[in-house]
């Protein structure tokens, strides 16, 4: 069996090289003899750094023959992307004029005379050459996406909605989060008028996305300017569920809350609870500290966050117990220079300064935006504190 096939090896390798030489034959010879000099007239000017020129004979090459849509399109293309967007659209434009490009160039000239206009900021010339392409009976994707970006860039967020329901099923991948985004700036947009326009809105939002947390605090908003406090207390505790790095938006709102109800043990037993499901949550433990204080005195709160901050520490409870104690305490000492060592541990020594990319370790080349030399050493070996002591300007 094999010995066959060692024989057969030659003769399948001749065939293929017979076939490959026929269809280079049929595919290039013709064309190759089509390229008149202008072509290379064409592109010695662009070669030459004259690219207006070069354009010129282009243009007038297409005239001559209509075969060279794609080399016009990447021309065009490549001026686009360095920037040079009036002559991309010179290009397009003219291509777009030529009565003998089928329907599929036409669609393509369109959209990228489309994304000319939004390069050079024209978003309106390039609104309506998006719709237009909207109007066939299979319009490119590439058209709904852009209209998609202009309409959040201008902030028409119905028209925006409106687009997010178009992307076909495979690029919808988390649209539903975006739709439920538009749907809480539509209510935020609304927030002098009838109640009920902003409640259909956020019903859309939480629709589109049940863990919308920014859809949950607006309908709270709602409910403590109605009074209705144990409302807004139920719709504010569903953020633990939906993503309970959202809660510290959400705890002042609820004191308010169980404050306007008198029921500040209740605030109390649930921070407890919630302390003991999410032990690094610092915001609660400063919250749970202020009703203590609230409830028992300065000096019971001092003890608790004193207790808290050995297992867990953090500036902010530092802060918090240097105030309640108004910093006299020498005992204060040992925990400060555990909180500050602890700190100087975890913190990072290295920061990026082009994307805020932070490390322990020196990279000259950022693993996160890719940049050279961009990657500095932080002078306090804190990176996260290093903004915060920025002089302000
Ligand atoms: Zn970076």
């Amino acid at each position: 069996m094999q010995t066959w096939l060692f024989f057969l090896l030659p003769i399948a390798a001749l065939s293929g090289w017979l076939m490959a030489r026929k269809h280079y034959k049929n595919k290039y010879q013709p064309q190759d003899n089509k390229l008149s000099p202008e072509y290379f007239s064409g592109l010695n000017y662009l070669l030459n750094e004259q690219p207006d020129k070069a354009i010129d004979v282009f243009i007038h090459l297409l005239e001559v023959n209509s075969e060279t849509v794609e080399t016009h399109l990447a021309l065009a293309n490549l001026f686009r992307r360095r920037g040079e967007t009036d002559r991309a659209i010179r290009i397009h434009q003219n291509l777009i004029a030529r009565p003998t490009l089928n329907s599929q160039q036409r669609s393509q000239a369109l959209l990228e005379l489309g994304l000319d206009y939004m390069k050079a900021g024209v978003l309106d010339r390039a609104e309506q050459l998006f719709l237009d392409l909207l109007q066939q009976a299979s319009p490119p994707e590439q058209a709904i996406k852009k209209l998609l970006r202009i309409y959040q860039q201008e902030k028409h967020w119905e028209k925006a909605i409106d687009m997010a329901k178009r992307l076909q099923p495979e690029q919808r991948k988390d649209i539903g989060i975006l739709i439920a985004q538009f749907y809480c700036e539509l209510a935020q947009q609304q927030i002098t008028s009838s109640a009920s326009s902003i409640r259909g809105y956020l019903k859309q939002a939480q629709h589109y996305d049940h863990n919308c947390v920014r859809a949950s605090l607006l309908e709270a908003n709602m409910q403590i300017t109605a009074g209705k406090y144990g409302k807004a207390l139920k719709t504010l505790q569903r953020i633990e569920r939906q993503n309970h790095r959202y809660l510290p938006e959400a705890l002042p709102k609820l004191l308010n809350c169980y404050q306007k109800m008198g029921n500040i043990d209740g605030f109390n037993s649930w921070l407890q609870q919630l302390v003991e499901r999410h032990p690094h949550m610092t915001s609660a433990r400063l919250m749970l500290t202020q009703v203590i204080q609230q409830q028992q005195g300065s000096q019971a709160a001092q003890e608790f966050l004193y207790q808290q901050l050995h297992t867990y520490p953090s500036i902010e409870g530092l802060h918090e117990l240097l105030l309640l104690g108004q910093g006299s305490n020498q005992s204060l000492i040992p925990l400060i220079t555990n909180i500050t060592n602890s700190l100087i541990d975890k913190g990072d020594r290295y920061s990026c300064q082009n994307c805020g990319f932070a490390g322990k370790a020196m990279h000259w080349h950022c693993p996160s935006c890719a940049n050279w030399g961009s990657i500095h050493p932080t002078e306090i070996h804190l990176s996260a504190l290093e903004k915060l002591l920025e002089p302000s300007s």
